[in-house]
């Protein structure tokens, strides 16, 4: 942690201000710096900053990213195998944007899983930019959900939209979305965190890499033991600028080591740049890609411009 002074502090003052940041900061140890206090910390310290900013003499106060989230930056929750394998390779997650019906749902699965998939987007809650927008099928679709499950043998990727839906989805889901409007809802990340299952977190629109991970720290903080993260852009659709952070999302995986995809569908609006972005996604050091594809893009009653067909999916999976 950097604090920065303000000018000309005395002497006098600058000694009840190191008093008072051993008492917020308990086994710190503080250096004089040229412009301020370096304080090297025991102990997890970003609650206090509000405290220390208020303190006299204080100008700022600066924490790193391990200082802010230090479970997600601990390394310790990096790679997994199991329900997805994080060790072979890109993972594929793929599926329709959203469940309609059981018959063109699990066409879809048996084909994606031949295509390549190595789980199903399973989405039957949809948060819409629109709340007058379709928002799935509901807790109709967990029956046809499971029935995929059951005949691909693939883990389940669903995105839960509201703390009551956690418990009957992880009883069958294998993986809990956490979708850019809700990376801040604090009350479903703890409901997540504590379901005992895989949790995918998207980034949130516009949202910084420091704002991303402190909701990834928050999950774990709650017991997440399986998390990742997934990058989806920051638009929904920004005319001629569809783009992914790929700087952004390396920065998480360097920092945190955590399994890193990307969403390549939801900032495309089209399959066609959903398919570019996918490949620079991949080279750009993507650990995978959670991605809209279908056998009937053409008729989907949601972001259907943007789903890929099977055949493209294939083409990216190389399968
Ligand atoms: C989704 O993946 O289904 C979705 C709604 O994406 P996002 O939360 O990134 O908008
Ligand atoms: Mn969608």
């Amino acid at each position: 942690m950097i604090i920065s002074l303000q000018k000309n502090l005395s002497a006098g003052n600058r000694r009840d201000l190191e008093a008072a940041l051993s008492r917020l900061l308990p086994g710190c140890v503080l250096r004089r710096k040229a412009a301020g206090l370096a304080a090297v910390l025991a102990e997890p310290a970003a609650d206090a900053v509000p405290l220390i900013e208020n303190l006299p003499g204080v100008a700022g106060v600066f924490l790193t990213e391990a200082e802010h989230c230090p479970l997600a930056c601990s390394g310790k929750h990096a790679s997994f195998s199991a329900p997805l394998n994080f060790g072979r390779g890109p993972v594929f997650i793929a599926g329709p944007c959203a469940v309609e019906d059981e018959g063109s749902y699990l066409a879809a699965a048996a084909a994606l899983k031949a295509a390549g998939a190595h789980a199903l987007r399973a989405a039957i809650f949809k948060p819409r930019s629109s709340p007058y927008a379709f928002q799935g099928i509901g807790w109709a679709g967990l029956k046809i959900i499971a029935k995929a499950k059951k005949s691909t043998g693939l883990p389940l990727v669903t995105e839960a939209t509201d703390t009551r839906q956690v418990e009957r989805l992880s009883s069958v889901c294998d993986v809990l979305q956490i979708g850019a409007r809700n990376m801040r809802n604090y009350e479903l990340l703890k409901e997540a965190g504590r379901s005992g299952r895989a949790v995918l977190l998207k980034r949130a629109m516009r949202a910084t890499l420091r704002e991303w991970l402190l909701s990834a720290e928050y999950l774990l903080r709650h017991g997440a033991k399986k998390l990742i993260l997934c990058e989806r852009g920051d638009s929904v659709f920004s005319p001629g600028c569809p783009a992914l952070d790929f700087k952004l999302m390396r920065e998480a995986k360097k920092l945190t080591r955590l399994p890193v995809l990307a969403d390549p569908s939801h900032a495309s609006r089209d399959r066609e740049v959903a398919k570019a972005l996918a490949l620079r996604a991949l080279r750009s050091g993507a650990d995978g890609l959670l991605v809209e594809a279908s056998l009937s893009p053409e008729t989907a009653l949601v972001d259907g411009r943007q789903t890929m067909t099977v055949d493209s999916f294939r083409a990216l999976t190389g399968k």
